[in-house]
């Protein structure tokens, strides 16, 4: 093999010096995604690596004593990073104990106990790696996406590495150091080294690119939801209303849609001002979602107008539904000023069902009964609840046939 330890060294401190670099460069230190802390972890690891190639040159404590400590805080600080990514506090014991396992042992060896140093770091090294792994278990905004399979991957991979290395020194499978240098090229050191940068560099992209990918998930998650009342908005909730029509066609479930329009929502704005009719929309949407069932998707349909989608609902259901949330509506608590500010709520209940419908029967249809049953519960005297008839059976009620 033409390859020798210290050109491997030397590639290993050049490649983690200018990943972190770039990665440092990237985060422009905000570490809210603790790309900050893992660039930081590079730059100490080329730290390690530069001090490996001095071995020799320099007193024990410095190298290869000093470096393999630096690598440990390395270790630590990926650790830390993850941690930060999922928006936690640092684990100080698991960060600083291995560190802590090292710096004795590297310092505690007799410098010329090459197999120990082999052996032990390789066991501490793998136990970082070990911690390393269980942080990445999915939870809060780690998933299991391709970027964390990349990262997740990596670290697993090196793990075995790490402590086949270290038995395999303890096993004289391999040539150690000569007195005060390195030891002649040798597969197993060769290929550990190998492995190191390649896992280095496919785990610091893993961890880029599930920083990526969070903040793509972030701004898909923007993109669907309402900005004041948190609710979905029109776009997302027609997407959603769509598939759910499509699931109950396959199925046979029947599907309901409320469509809730606020009663002189103009008043409210005009005598109480822009702000406080804002509150009663957040308030309002509070209100009707925490009334629904997991599986029903609340969307804000327009200004005042909010859409309530219940999948496996059929008319009975959704009228009493419909009346909870209306009788909900008309208790709510909404102090403006020293007076209770009065909201009511008309809604206009439309209804799916495989028997009465038609299989090319679409969504719009369903919302034209919806909104035409809103329409003539304004017509009624408003708060209050009306079922939509098929279009087929008596036609909506025109505007100009109302005015
Ligand atoms: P009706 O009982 O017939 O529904 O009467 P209304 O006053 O509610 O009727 P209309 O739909 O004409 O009025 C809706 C008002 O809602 C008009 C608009 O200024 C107001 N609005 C729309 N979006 C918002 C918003 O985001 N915040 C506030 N404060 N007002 C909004
Ligand atoms: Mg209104
Ligand atoms: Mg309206």
């Amino acid at each position: 093999m033409g390859l020798d330890s210290q050109t491997l060294l030397f590639a290993l401190m050049v490649i983690s010096g200018l990943t972190g670099f770039s990665i440092a460069v990237v985060s422009a230190g905000e570490n809210k995604t603790g790309l900050w802390t893992w660039a930081r972890a590079l730059a100490i690891e080329a730290s390690a690596w530069g001090l490996v190639l001095l071995h020799g040159s320099v007193p024990y404590w410095a190298s290869p004593a000093g470096a393999n400590i630096l690598l440990a805080v390395a270790q630590a600080m990926k650790i830390a990073a993850v941690h930060a990514y999922k928006g936690r506090r640092w684990p100080r014991w698991r960060c600083a104990l291995p560190v802590v396992l090292m710096a004795a042992l590297m310092l505690g060896l007799p410098p010329g106990d090459f197999r120990g140093r082999v052996l032990y770091g390789g066991m501490i090294y793998g136990l970082q790696l070990l911690i390393l792994l269980d942080s990445l278990r999915p939870g809060g905004p780690l998933r299991r996406t391709r970027a964390w399979r990349l990262l997740f991957g990596a670290v697993l991979t090196l793990l075995p590495l790490m402590v086949l290395r270290g038995l395999a020194a303890a096993l004289r499978v391999y040539a150690f150091a000569a007195p005060g240098g390195f030891a002649p090229p040798n597969i197993v050191q060769v290929a550990a080294f190998m492995c190191m940068l390649s896992l280095d560099i496919v785990g610091s992209l893993g961890f880029v690119l599930l920083t990526k990918e969070r903040s793509d998930f972030e701004l898909r998650a923007l993109a669907m939801v309402d900005f004041l009342t948190r609710a979905l908005n029109r776009r997302a909730f027609v997407d959603r209303a769509e598939k759910a029509l499509a699931l109950c066609r396959r199925t046979g479930a029947p599907l309901a849609l409320l469509m809730i329009d606020v009663d002189h929502f103009k008043r409210i704005n005009d005598n109480y001002g822009h702000a406080a009719g804002d509150a009663v929309l957040v308030a309002l949407a509070a209100v009707i979602g925490g009334r629904i069932r997991k599986q029903d998707t609340l969307g804000r349909y327009g200004g005042e107008e909010f859409a309530v989608l219940l999948p496996g609902t059929g008319a009975a259901g959704a009228m009493v539904v419909a009346e909870t949330l209306r009788e909900a509506v008309a208790a709510m608590p909404l102090p403006a000023g020293e007076r209770r500010l009065a909201v009511t709520v008309s809604i206009g209940v439309a209804v799916w069902s495989a028997p009465c419908e038609s299989l090319e029967s679409d969504f719009s249809r369903l919302l034209e009964q919806a909104d035409s049953a809103l329409y003539q519960a304004k017509r009624a005297g408003r708060d209050c609840v009306l079922m939509g008839t098929q279009a087929d059976e008596s036609p909506a009620p025109t505007a100009a046939a109302v005015s």
